[in-house]
This record gives C-alpha cells, structure tokens and sequence, in this order.
C-alpha cells in the first residue's frame, strides 16, 4: 500500500485540481446571485431548468413513499432514485441537494479524461483537456448549478465507458470486460438512449477486430460482453447475465465457444427487440411533420410542437464551435489536434462516436454539442503539450503549457460570467404554488400552459394535463383552446378533458383492452356527443351539454409571463382539427417599450395610440378601439381596473397594465380569452369559477363546474 507511484500520486493530484477548478467555475453563479432573494425558496436557490421538477418530484415521492396512480411522477426514474438516495444519506436540504448535484456529478467528467491521457502516458495532456472540458460553454449550460437534469452524468458515464474500451483493446485485461459491461449498464439506467452511443461504440470495435486484430477471441469476448449488457430487458436480467458471461468467458474450457457466445449475444439482442430504439430514433429525425395525423377514426389534424421547439433548428457554424471549445481558433485547433493524436496514437479513433454524435447538432439540435466537448478537448490539449514539449528548457515548457491553457480557458470562463441564467420561477410565484398545496388534494388537476407543468406538480403537488414530457398536439389542443377562448366553453371543456384523462388512464391497466385503439380525447368526445366532427363538438360547447360527473377538482394556473407565450399557445388550437387548416392570426400584441409625445403614445412597430381621438394606427391605417381599460393594483394589492367603451361597433381592445408597464392591443377573440379575462383583468364568471391566491406574478381559480 505504501508503494504507490509516482505517476498514480500525480494522476490523482490532477484530478483533483481538475475537480476542484470545475467546481469553482461553476459557482461563479452562486456568488453573482447570492443576494437575488427573487431566485430563492425555503433560503435555498431553484433550480433553473423546467424538466429538473420532472425528477424533483419523483425523488419527493421516493422520500415520502406515497404518490397517486397516474400522477406521471418518475418514482422509477434513475434521476429521481439518485437523488432520493442523496437526500437521504447527506446532510443538506432536498432543495440545495438538486441544486448542487449537477455541479459535483458533472465535475466527475475530469476523471476519465485523465485515466485515458494516463493510458497514453501523457498526463498533462489529460489536465489540460479536463480543465477545458468541463467548463466549456455548452457542457457547462447543461451541467451549471440549478441544471438539474439527466446532463449531468450523460457525458461522465459515455466518458468512463471510453475508458474502458481503450483500456480493453489496450490491455486485454480481464477486467476491462467486465468494467466496460457494468458501465454499460449503469449508463443504460441513468439514461435509456443509450443504446446510440453503445451501438455506435460495439460497431467501431467490431470493426477494429476485423480489420486489424482478426485472430484476437479477447476482442469477441468484449463485443458479446457489450452486447449482453445492451440486451432489450430490464437490467435486473441483464447484470446477472454480464455476470454469467464474465464467468465462462474466465473458464479454460469455454474459449473454444467464444465465437458461439458472440452469435448467442447477437441473437438475443435482435430477438428482445434491442435494435427497435435505433429504428425508432432514426424514424424521429427523418419524419418531423408539422402537423400530425391519425390514421384510423376522424384522422384529425393536430399542430405538432416540433415547429415551436428552437433547439431543433440548424444552427451557425460559429455558434456550433463555439459550444464546443469555447472559441472558433480553439475548435479548429482542437478537430486538426484530435487528428494529429489520432495519428499518433490510433487508440484515440475509438472517442470517434462522441465526436460524431456531437456533430449530429447540425441536424438535431443544439443539446447534442455537448458529446464532442471532452474529446476534442484532447485535441487541443495533445497540440499544446506536442507544443510544450518541444522548449528548450522545462522552465519554457510548464511556462508555455500554462499560458496556452489559460487562453483556451479565457473565453470559457468569460461565457461562465456572462451566462446569467435565471430560475425557472421567481419567489412570487412559487409562494402562490406553496400556499396552493395546502388547498388541493393530490388528486385534483391544476391546468396550465405546459412549460408551468412539472413545476406545479413540484411545488403543489397535483396532476396536470400537459407537461414537460407530455405536449403532443393531441394533448396541447384541448389545454390551449381552454386558455384562448372565453370562460364558458373553457370552463366545460375542462371538465371534460380532465374527466376523459383519468377515465383513459383505465385501459392501460386493463391489459384485455392494451390493443385497443386510443383516440385523442377531443376525437371521444365528438363521437361520444354523437358527432363525427370535432367543430360541430366545439361549438356544442357553448350550448347547454350534458356534463360528465365531477370526480375531482380543477383549478387554473394563470402566471402573469404566459402573456409572452400566448401566440404560441393560441397556435395550437387555431387550426381546423378536420382538415389542419390554419385559423387567421388573431390580434395579439404586447408593447413594453413605448414613449409618449404631446398627442400620442408610440407602441413600436409602426403602432400608436392618439391620445385625442382614442383610436389607434397600425402602420398607416387608424382603426376605432371598442375598449380602453386601465388596470392598477391599490393599496391593499387587490386588481382595480377602469373600463371606457369608445366605439362599441369597433373590433380592437387596448388595456394598460399601469404596475407592470406594458400596453396590450388585443382582437375580440383575444380580449374574451379566459387568460386574459382571468389574468389581466380579473374578470370573472362567478358561476364558473372561483378566485383562489393571486399576486401580481400569478392567479388561480377553482373550477366550480
Ligand atoms: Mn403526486
């Protein structure tokens, strides 16, 4: 114990200051948002990324042993039960608990780095790439404090399983195969789209063995080892299986049967249906129709979020290399460096399918950057020390390594300052939410826009329609014609829909019933009123219908910045269902910087509004304004509001929201949407609902229907 060498002392001494600097980085946010108490609940910051509330809620249901039958919480989620077992075995709050793991998870990526420098014998060269790596821009987006999500082992699990393989194919050691199952099956756990990278990983091997090391059973063991790991079942079958593998592949008398193990791997992979997800990825990214239609029933036409999510979008190349090495000059010495190291030490090739899935950005989206960050790093790293290596003096050499890697560094660390990312939800907010959860019951839905859905079930603990994981057109329809449109129709199609949720939910317990077709709800609902077009259903709406019984509560989650997302909102249930034609774009407009001359208000875009006549042009034509509405909050923060009717014939609203500053031009479907009727004006139907906890940042009501 006591001869550990010189060279294992260092590596860990540079994994440790690898560590130490990615964690400090990371609390640069910490220390400019240290008095924001708006950023802050229970005294603790929140998290900043939407989905994190997804795992949120699972590891609290984990903690507290209860959860409801179709509450959509994750309890059998690997995020939720790591954190649930964090918050139980430390001492923090669960709050802090989500808050930090991203920094300390995401921090581990130094250790691989420098294990596979270390098996090339180039140890600089692996805390050079570690320090880049794990704070370079788009690593660091998606492992920051408060990222809460599954980013956070997604490249320290792929880097480790790297690793491994090299150290395999390096070494033949017995134990590599065993390393590089496990960390298959833990990566598999945390993150079940794996599979891409694994499969890429298994094919690069294969080729590697045909090619170059034919006559190498070792190299048959790791392929049918890999494989067995990668098995379509659950992973409770699949560790007992790598551990069965392990033991015959360590018999003297079973080398003979490698080749027989391989096949038997291979065929077990494609008889548990283990190369479905590869197909049903690649279907993903070749079929992004914008609006999605069923193919049995009324075949109705839903708008699809695709056409709203940015991330999936091309992007520039200099934003593209900048995610990745943190400046253009870096990612071009970093993919020219990676070459020359791949020359130099062809075991390298092998981080080929994380450098390949991170150019996959250029097709799916920005998230993907992340992959090529640690390898590349290598590149530019192996450059600098090539670089270092070649002084004249070792005084030259540490002073040239040292400055190369701080102006690598440099434009990282300026992004780190300049990247101020808030919190999903300010304290106002979530005060709303904490108050709420000791008013509902864990069975009542509250309905909300779905960027607000995780959130709720987080902080009030309750089911809702739409969330985070939950927004297909089917799904966004009903929620977003209930925010457009006016409070009746609203009202019972709130009812209805959550009423057809939970009834739905049966089915797929009933396992007699799992071949049967499931419709949208909208589509049951037509043909159960006894109509074949959705249209016909929706405007039956506002006539008297027969109501399904109440079974719960239902309550309404108005935040006051939905009002920037409304025309997106609106997008999904302005389309014929029938036919998917695109209703006209209704009048929808918010100015928040506007100035006033002597005779009228300049809302921007070529808008203004006459202080004499009260009327307003749009561009060079002036339309009359049906109403002008004041609103204000008085002393006792109640929302009084003033109303003048100008020209009741009109079809344009205007309403000034004095304590927030902005100014609303708004069509008559706008102006009698329940958002705005709800949240801006206060303006409810007391027969419908009933006002619950507002503040200026959020207003709830309770369904009465
Ligand atoms: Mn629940």
């Amino acid at each position: 114990m006591n001869t550990i060498s010189k060279e294992t002392k260092l590596t860990l001494a540079y994994i440790l200051i690898a560590f130490l600097f990615s964690v400090a980085v990371r609390m640069i946010w910490v220390y400019q948002f240290g008095e924001m108490e708006a950023f802050k609940f229970n005294g603790q910051f929140m998290i900043s990324t939407n989905d994190g509330y997804y795992f949120a809620e699972g590891a609290r249901d984990i903690l507290s042993g209860i959860h409801q039958p179709n509450d959509l919480s994750p309890i059998n989620g690997a995020t939720s039960q790591l954190t649930a077992f964090f918050a139980k075995v430390l001492p923090f709050s669960f709050e802090a608990i989500i808050f930090y793991m991203p920094v300390f998870l995401s921090s581990l990526v130094v250790i691989p780095i420098i294990l596979i420098a270390r098996s090339i014998e180039n140890l600089e060269m692996g805390l050079i790439a570690a320090l880049l790596a794990s704070i370079a821009h788009s690593y660091y987006n998606r492992t920051m404090v408060g990222y809460y999500d599954t980013d956070m082992l997604n490249i320290v699990l792929p880097m480790f399983l790297l690793w491994s393989i090299i150290l395999a194919i390096k070494t033949n050691e017995k134990k590599y195969l065993l390393i590089t199952a496990l960390d298959i099956l833990v990566y598999r756990w945390w993150y079940p789209q794996s599979y891409s990278l694994e499969f890429s990983f298994f094919g690069l091997i294969l080729l590697y063995a045909l090619i170059y090391d034919r006559k190498n059973l070792y190299n048959y063991k790791l392929l049918a080892i890999m494989m067995f790991a990668m098995l379509n079942v659950d992973g409770f079958i699949r560790f007992p299986i790598v551990l069965v593998a392990m033991y015959l592949f360590s018999q003297e008398k079973v080398q003979k049967y490698t080749y027989h193990l391989l096949a038997l791997s291979v065929i077990a992979f494609f008889a548990t249906g283990g190369f479905g997800p590869i197909w049903d990825l690649l279907k993903l990214y070749i079929f992004k129709d914008a609006v999605s239609m069923a193919n049995e029933g009324l075949g109705l036409h839903f708008f699809s979020v695709m056409q709203t999510v940015r991330e999936a979008g091309e992007i520039p190349f200099d934003v593209f290399a900048e995610r990745i090495s943190g400046h253009v000059g870096t990612f071009i010495l970093a993919v020219g460096g990676f070459a020359y190291l791949a020359y130099r030490h062809k075991i390298m090739l092998f981080g080929l399918p994380l450098i390949g899935l991170g150019f996959l950005a250029s097709v799916g989206g920005l998230r993907f950057t992340i992959y090529a960050v640690p390898v590349l790093a290598f590149g530019v790293a192996f450059l600098i020390t090539e670089f270092a290596r070649n002084m004249p003096t070792l005084r030259l050499k540490y002073l040239s390594m040292v400055a190369f890697t701080l102006i690598i560094l440099y434009p990282n660390i300026e992004h780190v300052r300049e990247y101020k990312v808030p919190t999903v939800f300010n304290a106002d907010e979530v005060k709303i939410l904490d108050t709420l959860k000791s008013k509902v019951s864990r069975e009542d839905y509250i309905l909300a826009w779905w960027d607000y859905g995780f959130p709720l079930r987080y902080y009030a603990d309750v089911k809702t329609l739409i969330d985070g994981g939950k927004h297909s057109g089917d799904v966004n329809f009903p929620v977003s014609f209930m925010l457009t449109h006016p409070q009746d129709v609203a009202a019972k199609l709130a009812r209805l829909d959550v009423e057809y949720t939970e009834k739905n939910f049966k089915p797929l317990e009933d396992i007699k019933d799992s071949n049967k077709t499931l419709f949208s709800n909208i589509e049951q609902m037509t043909k159960e009123y006894g109509l074949n077009d959705t249209n016909d259903f929706l405007a039956s709406l506002a006539t008297n219908i027969h109501m399904p019984e109440k079974t719960r509560d239902i309550y309404f989650y108005l935040p006051f910045r939905m009002l920037d997302i409304y025309p997106t909102v609106t997008a999904f249930s302005s389309l014929n269902l029938m036919n998917g034609a695109k209703e006209p774009a209704q009048l929808f407009y918010v100015s928040r910087r506007f100035s006033e001359t002597p005779t009228t208000i300049e809302l921007g875009n070529g808008v203004s509004f006459n202080k004499e006549n009260l009327s307003v042009k749009i561009g060079k034509q002036s339309v009359p304004l049906k109403r002008f509405v004041r609103t204000f909050y008085d002393a006792n923060m109640e929302l009084q509001k003033s109303v003048q009717i100008l020209d009741s014939s009109a079809q344009i609203n205007m309403v000034y929201m004095s304590n927030y500053n902005l100014f609303l031009l708004l069509d008559e479907k706008s102006y009698n949407s329940l958002y705005i009727q709800l949240m801006v004006l206060e303006e409810y139907d007391a027969s419908l609902f009933e006002k619950v906890v507002t503040n200026p940042h959020a207003k709830v009501y309770k369904l009465k229907i």
